[in-house]
C-alpha cells in the first residue's frame, strides 16, 4: 500500500524494489503491475521510505 499523501518523491522506494515502485508524472510512488521484486526487497522498500508512505500488504486483501 501506497500513501501518496505521504510520499515526498525521495525514490528510495524506486532504487530499492525497482520492479514493483515507480514514480509517476507528480513524482509520487505508484505500484507497477504486476510487481515483480523478491519479498525481501519490497521489505526492504518500505522500511527505507523516511516518510513511512509504505505498508506491507498480504496479496489475499481485497482492499485498495
Ligand atoms: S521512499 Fe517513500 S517518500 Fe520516497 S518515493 Fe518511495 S513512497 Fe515516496
Amino acid at each position: 500500500m501506497i500513501d501518496r499523501d505521504l510520499c515526498l518523491g525521495t525514490g528510495l522506494c524506486v532504487v530499492y524494489a525497482p520492479q514493483t515502485f515507480a514514480h509517476d508524472d507528480e513524482t509520487k510512488a505508484v505500484l507497477q503491475d504486476p510487481p515483480h521484486d523478491a519479498e525481501g526487497d519490497v521489505a526492504t522498500a518500505v522500511e527505507a521510505c523516511p516518510m513511512g508512505a509504505l505498508a506491507l500488504r498480504a496479496p489475499s486483501s481485497a482492499e485498495g
